[in-house]
């Protein structure tokens, strides 16, 4: 089976294993795993950030960092297809008791136009506190397209101006880092904290890190352990997040690349109506007949090709580190052959 699901399926290369194992240890809860601190302080120094929170995954970085910003009552803006919204449980409601300000944007990105229309004002008690911004690079819903740059300055300056902080979830910000090329820390000053997932495109098998100011991530802390995501000799994993960041970053631009291919192959077969335009390792084929999905996706299961149902009438591929040129010519190969 070549699996195109998703590039949360890769599995720890050898290295990455080696690595693992070797990894020195202590009890993080204490503060005293080296290599937790290590990834931590990594992490958060690529973006130009003070420090870094080592969380089992990205829905708990996310909850983490709005549990930090909101009071029970406020508010968050985010796009209505977020996953912080859309995929994680509700858990603005109940984690954070906050209510949500959902908005509509160009495949799932905002602009700081349409936030500026939805600040509340703080004197109208009818109405709840705005306490959060919150955006998605690369965004899942809109086909991992990546945000114009000039953009998120726009929104960061508005939040700035609105006294308002700006989370990024970042599960796949370094797709959007190889294709917009601006410089990590340049990028990352736009942004109160960030949330960069560990176990999507970079191959490890568990993990993501929230980032931000020393002030910010003390609070994190204390909200990790109270959502019971205190851990203990974590460095085996957090050594998995290590390699992966200092080995498979520039790597992406393959995935690009492969996935390209695919939409190229998708967009000249007669079962597909229109690719969204690939911008990063997301491939999603509009369906000409969208009662055809599940029969598409057993068709391509016996062939061995494994993808998924994103919403009415539509299929997923993913690239990711454990798909490589062969697997991508059998998909373009498969692909044709269904009709
Ligand atoms: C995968 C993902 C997350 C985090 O998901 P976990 O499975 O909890 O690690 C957050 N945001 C986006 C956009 C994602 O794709």
């Amino acid at each position: 089976m070549i699996d195109f699901r998703s590039d949360t399926v890769t599995k720890p290369s050898e290295m990455m294993r080696d690595f693992m194992i070797r990894a020195e240890v202590g009890d993080d809860v204490f503060g005293e795993d080296p290599t937790v601190n290590e990834l931590e302080k990594y992490a958060a120094g690529l973006f130009g950030k003070e420090a870094g929170l080592f969380c089992s995954s990205g829905t708990q970085t996310n909850q983490i960092a709005i549990s930090v910003y909101c009071q029970p009552g406020t508010e968050v803006i985010c796009h209505e297809d977020a996953h912080i919204y859309k995929y994680e449980g509700g858990g603005i409601a109940r984690n954070a008791n906050a209510s949500v300000r959902l908005l509509k944007g160009n495949r799932g990105r905002l602009s700081a136009d349409e936030i500026s229309k939805w600040v509340n004002n703080p004197d109208d008690v009818h109405l709840p506190l705005t306490a959060l911004v919150s955006i998605e690079d690369t965004m899942n819903r809109g086909g991992g397209c990546v945000y114009d740059f000039a953009e998120i300055q726009r929104i960061r300056e508005f939040c700035t101006k609105s006294g308002l902080p700006l989370h990024l979830d970042g599960a796949r910000v370094f797709n959007a880092l190889v294709v917009n090329g601006v410089d990590a820390k340049v990028y990352g000053d736009q942004f109160d904290s960030i949330s960069i997932c560990l176990s999507k495109g970079l191959g490890a098998p568990v993990g993501s890190v929230l980032i931000g100011s020393a002030d910010f991530i003390r609070k994190a802390r204390r909200v990790r352990k109270v959502m019971g995501g205190g851990m203990r000799q974590a460095g085996i994993i957090a050594a998995g997040g290590l390699f992966a960041l200092k080995n498979n970053v520039d790597r992406l631009a393959d995935d690009h690349h492969r996935a390209k291919q695919l939409e190229v192959a998708l967009n000249q077969v007669d079962w597909v109506k229109e690719v969204i335009p690939v911008e990063t390792n997301i491939v999603v084929a509009i369906l000409k007949d969208s009662h055809r999905q599940e029969e598409l996706l057993s068709g391509l299961k016996e062939k061995g090709i494994l993808a998924v149902a994103f919403g009415t009438g539509m299929i997923r591929f993913v690239t990711h580190l454990d798909i490589n040129d062969k697997d991508i010519e059998q998909c373009i190969q498969v692909i044709k052959e269904l009709e």
